[in-house]
Parts: structure tokens; C-alpha cells; sequence
């Protein structure tokens, strides 16, 4: 038997919390994984806090990442002691996730753990990490920014996305300003290699639909309003990767930067990104993300600290990366 945080229905509610299971009770899926640990994402907490209705099936367990050692496989391509991550694939949505010591997973949904980290860096990274890297490289493949010209945004600065974003752009060479509301990651935001911080309030009042133009590219945590000013200063033929709704899932914008100065808005989606693509950003991080930073971005916490962690993640209080022992 061992523990799992368990999502159920509730009078109607999505609830979730802590229960004991064994195998049986885990999905039938091909590969079964001993899971070393988890992480907690933005979505984790909207699911463990039910402030957002991320369990569209239940009973579930929560969790949309993990890394881990296959004991028993079904399927040809994985076999025991295969090292292996997960990130989304509606794991916590639809398919029971990573917050338990076992999990019965479909074969493809498995990568082979990346020779460059260790299971406690992947789920350091874990689908925040992951998905600062796929912004990072629709940028680069834009075309528009490129290192010594021009500044590269980076909003929710101080959360999991924001800060292996920031570590990332810098290492390639970009100069980066950071968007936060925490004055106090302020010396973290320079020690990740952010050149320059606003205050997030400068970007969360409504402005025009063009102002003065300052980001050759963006990545945004954020969404709403934050994102309709940031699209309205963004350089002519400039790009902003739109990956969150910390702010707010409301994009109160003009059509004005795309149609007047040719700005693309494009949208990043971790869950359900192919293969190839999942791989590619796997290995920019191998590439350039700075394993001192990924340690100083990075606290590990037991599974029984989960209702705290989803309380603290929801209400902008955790500063990057929290990985969960699912063990403890
Ligand atoms: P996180 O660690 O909580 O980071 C979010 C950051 O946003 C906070 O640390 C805070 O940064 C800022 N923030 C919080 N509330 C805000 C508000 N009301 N207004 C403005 N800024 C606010 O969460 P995360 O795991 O990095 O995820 C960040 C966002 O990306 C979430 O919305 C998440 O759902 C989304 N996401 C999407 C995908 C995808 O596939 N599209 C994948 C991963 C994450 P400061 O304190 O520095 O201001």
C-alpha cells in the first residue's frame, strides 16, 4: 500500500486529497513506473486547490509530471529499469498523474530520462521548465530576437516558468528584463542573468493599443492585460510567446500591433506538444540551462506538503521550482 494524492467529486466538486492504494487501483496501462519524484506546477495547484476545474474525470490522481524507473512493461519500446520522465499528456486532466509512488502509464508518453540530469533536475525543470524552453525556441525560430539587440521580456519572472526562461535567455546571450511583483527576488532575478526588472504593475494597468516600442520578444506567465501591453510594445516584427494565465485568462487587446507593426502572438501549449518537438526543448535545456541555477531555483518537499505548496503556488508565493518527493 502507499499514499497518492487522490482528486474525487464532492457533492459535485472536484476535492482532493491524500489516500492509501495499491496497484489495482492504478489505470491499465501498459507500462507500470516507480515514480522517484513529482513537481508542482501552477496547474497542479489550480487542481489541488480546485480553484480551477483541471480534473475532467474522477476519481484521479493529481500530478502532471514525474520521473522514474519502469518495473513492468506490456509494451516493446520500454522494459524494467528503463529510466523515464512524463510531462503532461492530461496527465491530472484525464489520466491519473504523478503524485504517488507507482503509476500505470501509456508507452507513449514516456522519454527516456535525459542523460544530462539527474530525476530530481527533470522534475526541477518539470513542465514549467519545459515549457519556458518551447517558448525559447518559438522565439528563436521567429527570428526576431537575437542576442546583443534588443530586450526579451520575461513576465511571472520569479515563478517556475519565468526563472529557467530568464536562465535560458541569458545564457544564449540575450539581454533580459524581468516582470515581477516581488521586490525581494529581485537579487535571485540578476543572479539568473536578468539585466533589468520592472515592477509588473507598470504592464497590469490598461494602456493604448500601440505604445512605445521596447521587446523584440516576450515570454508571458501572465495573460489579460499584462499580455494586450505587452503585444502593444512589442517592436515592429517582434514576437511574444503566450504560455500562462497567472494574471488572468482574459486577453483585453486590439488588433493594432499585428495589423500596424506586424507583431505575432504565438501560443504555446506543453500538454499535448509532439514527440519531437518535447525533445528538442529537453535538449536546450540540457544545453544551456545552468545546473547552479536550476539548484538555486529549486527546493525539494515532501508529497505530505502538497495542500500547502498548492495553496502557495495559486497565490504567487512560491519563487521557482518545487520538486515533491513522493515518498515522503
Ligand atoms: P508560478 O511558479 O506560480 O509562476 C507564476 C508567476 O506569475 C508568479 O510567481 C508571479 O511572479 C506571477 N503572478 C502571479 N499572480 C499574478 C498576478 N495576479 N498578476 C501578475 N503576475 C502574477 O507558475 P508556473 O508553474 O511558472 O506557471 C506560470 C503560468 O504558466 C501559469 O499560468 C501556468 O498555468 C502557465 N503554464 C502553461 C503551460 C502551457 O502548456 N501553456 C505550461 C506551464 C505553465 P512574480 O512574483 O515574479 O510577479
Amino acid at each position: 500500500r502507499f499514499n497518492a494524492m487522490v482528486i474525487d467529486l464532492v457533492d459535485g466538486k472536484p476535492v482532493a486529497g491524500f489516500r492509501e492504494i495499491t496497484t489495482a487501483d492504478l489505470p491499465d496501462h501498459d507500462v507500470l513506473v516507480e515514480i522517484a519524484c513529482s513537481t508542482v506546477n501552477y496547474k497542479d495547484g489550480l487542481a489541488i486547490t480546485s480553484k480551477g476545474r483541471i480534473a475532467r474525470r474522477t476519481p484521479l490522481i493529481a500530478g502532471l509530471d514525474l520521473s522514474g524507473t519502469v518495473v513492468e512493461s506490456r509494451s516493446p519500446v520500454w522494459k524494467a529499469g528503463d529510466k523515464v520522465i512524463v510531462n503532461g499528456w492530461g496527465l491530472s486532466e484525464t489520466e491519473s498523474g504523478g503524485y504517488t509512488r507507482y503509476q500505470r502509464l501509456k508507452p507513449e508518453w514516456l522519454m527516456p530520462l535525459p542523460d544530462a540530469f539527474s530525476f530530481e533536475e527533470t522534475m526541477a525543470i518539470g513542465t514549467a521548465g519545459y515549457t519556458a524552453a518551447l517558448c525559447v525556441n518559438v522565439l528563436e525560430d521567429w527570428g526576431m530576437i537575437s542576442p546583443g539587440q534588443g530586450e526579451v521580456l520575461v513576465t511571472g519572472a520569479a515563478g517556475g516558468v519565468g526563472s529557467v526562461a530568464i536562465s535560458l535567455l541569458a545564457a544564449k546571450g540575450y539581454s533580459v528584463t524581468a516582470s515581477t511583483g516581488r521586490p525581494e527576488t529581485h537579487d535571485y532575478l540578476r543572479y539568473l542573468g536578468a539585466s533589468n526588472i520592472i515592477d509588473r504593475a507598470t504592464l497590469s494597468e490598461k494602456g493604448g493599443a500601440l505604445q512605445k516600442e521596447r521587446w523584440t520578444g516576450a515570454v508571458d506567465a501572465v495573460g489579460s492585460v499584462t499580455l494586450a501591453n505587452i503585444l502593444a510594445q512589442t517592436v515592429y516584427g517582434g514576437a511574444v510567446a503566450a504560455c500562462g494565465l497567472a494574471g488572468g485568462a482574459d486577453l483585453p487587446a486590439t488588433v493594432m500591433p499585428h495589423i500596424l507593426r506586424a507583431v505575432t502572438l504565438i501560443g504555446i501549449d506543453s500538454v499535448m506538444t509532439a514527440m519531437p518537438k518535447r525533445a528538442r526543448a529537453w535538449k536546450t535545456l540540457a544545453d544551456h540551462l545552468d545546473r547552479t541555477h536550476l539548484a538555486k531555483m529549486t527546493r525539494i518537499e515532501p508529497m505530505s506538503a502538497l495542500p500547502q505548496l498548492a495553496q502557495d503556488i495559486v497565490s504567487g508565493r512560491i519563487q521557482g521550482r518545487v520538486v515533491v518527493d513522493v515518498n515522503r
